[in-house]
């Protein structure tokens, strides 16, 4: 069966078409700038690829503008969209109510919107995007897959945040963690790896992107997550301070400053702060120049001491969960580095890892060296550190695939 993987954007519609015989990439592509001048469509099949620039006023205009290019004679892959089998959609937030990936019905879709409050910027992108594909592939069965799903088996002494206990019960205020899918995809994968079950062992995953986050996972379930009730507690990350002290927001809020550096002269409201925590920070509001670690790596390398602060913060902050959570789960047997700065920066990871003997774990630097799926840590390491690379496409599509012909996902 070939599956349509759709991941949409407020703006943007990413797209992959998978053959599940083989979970074989037949194209990808990626609608951007939708109801926005300059609207335009990327896409590539195999060695071919092509852009089609053209008004793309909604999401509807941009599902079917990728449907077209799907059974484009050039660029095309498939004959008639009948060959879809189903499309899974990457969904922001499921709340507290979906421990799982869901057939689309009206119920699901009610939940998703009802989660509108808690992930304002993606889950009603991800509501059009499906609403856009169930009018543009009448009766093709639609799945959503969240997330949230893989961080539900945390603990309420995990998830719960330390105010009045009535918040989490009539607001759901508490943490939910996020890039679930991928957290998921690598805690399986690393066990089929290295040819193991993962009952019994003690895993944490650094998911190193522009978004970063960290899990805790024991006999295949998580126990913890450093993204909370938003992407924006944790880490560090490319624009987005990661965590502090909540009244650092008030104190910001009252004393606000241009971009120079000048005082506003006037206070500014909570939303005008988060909006510059999850834009202007991180390792952008540290090095004052770029939010991509390359570039800021490279800075830090021509001398810029803003830089080179910006990645010691990165890099004490992931030391920092990995110690937490080693401790939490009783010890570490396994630490994965995925996503583009883990799966790619071998420098970062080695500074990561250093010092971390007295855990257990003691990297290999000749194996650490380049990417790819491996194992990075010494033969005489207690710990077994990996580089794992993620596919939270392939996760969709599986769970996607496994819904609609038998019912229910399966284990990993
Ligand atoms: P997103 O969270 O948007 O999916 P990615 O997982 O692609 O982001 O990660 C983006 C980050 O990964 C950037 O900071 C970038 O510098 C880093 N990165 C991506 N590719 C490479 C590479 N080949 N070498 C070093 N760093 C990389």
């Amino acid at each position: 069966m070939k599956i349509l993987v759709v991941n949409a954007g407020s703006s943007s519609l990413k797209y992959q078409l998978i053959d599940m015989e083989g979970e074989k990439e037949l194209a990808k592509g990626l609608v951007e700038r939708i109801g926005i001048e300059g609207s335009r469509l990327k896409h590539s099949a195999g060695e071919k690829s092509t852009v089609v620039e053209e008004p793309i006023p909604d999401h509807e205009a941009a599902a079917q503008l990728m449907l077209k290019i799907l059974q484009d004679k050039e660029y095309g892959v498939i004959r008639s969209t009948d060959e879809i089998g189903a499309v899974g959609h990457r969904v922001l937030h499921g709340g507290n109510k979906f421990t799982a990936s869901m057939i689309v019905n009206q119920e699901v879709k009610d939940a998703i919107r009802e989660c509108f409050p808690l992930g304002p910027l993606h889950n009603p992108a991800n509501l059009m995007g499906i609403e856009a594909c169930e009018k543009v592939m009448k009766g093709t069965p639609q799945v959503a897959v969240f997330d949230t799903a893989f961080h539900q088996t945390m603990p309420p002494k995990a998830y719960m945040y330390g105010v009045p206990k009535m918040y989490e019960e009539k607001l759901h205020v508490r943490r939910y963690g996020f890039h679930g899918t991928s957290h998921r995809y690598v805690s399986h994968r690393v066990c089929e790896f290295l040819g193991i079950r993962p009952e019994g062992k003690r895993i944490i995953i650094a998911h190193l992107g522009n978004g970063s986050s960290l899990s805790a996972v024991k006999d295949g379930k998580c126990q913890d997550t450093s993204m909370g009730l938003t992407p924006l507690e944790g880490l560090l990350m490319g624009t987005r301070c990661g965590s502090l002290d909540p009244a650092v927001v008030q104190f910001i809020a009252n004393n606000p400053l241009n971009d120079d550096g000048t005082p506003m002269g006037h206070p500014i409201s909570v939303d005008e702060v988060l909006t510059m925590m999850n834009k202007k920070s991180g390792l952008l509001g540290i090095s004052g120049k770029s939010s991509d670690c390359r570039d800021v790596e490279q800075l830090a390398a021509e001398g810029s001491e803003d830089a080179k602060l910006a990645m010691d913060m990165l890099i004490y902050g992931i030391k920092k969960y990995i110690g937490s959570y080693a401790a939490a789960m009783g010890g570490v047997d396994i630490i994965c580095f995925t996503a583009g700065i883990g799966e790619n920066n071998d420098v970062l990871r080695a500074r990561v890892m250093e010092g971390m003997e007295f855990l257990g774990a003691k990297l290999d630097p000749e194996k650490n060296r380049g990417k790819g799926e491996k194992i990075i840590s010494a033969d005489d390491s207690k710990v077994t550190v990996c580089v794992i690379p993620t596919n939270e496409e392939i996760m969709i599509a599986r769970d996607t695939l496994d819904l609609v012909t038998t019912g229910k996902v399966r284990d990993n």
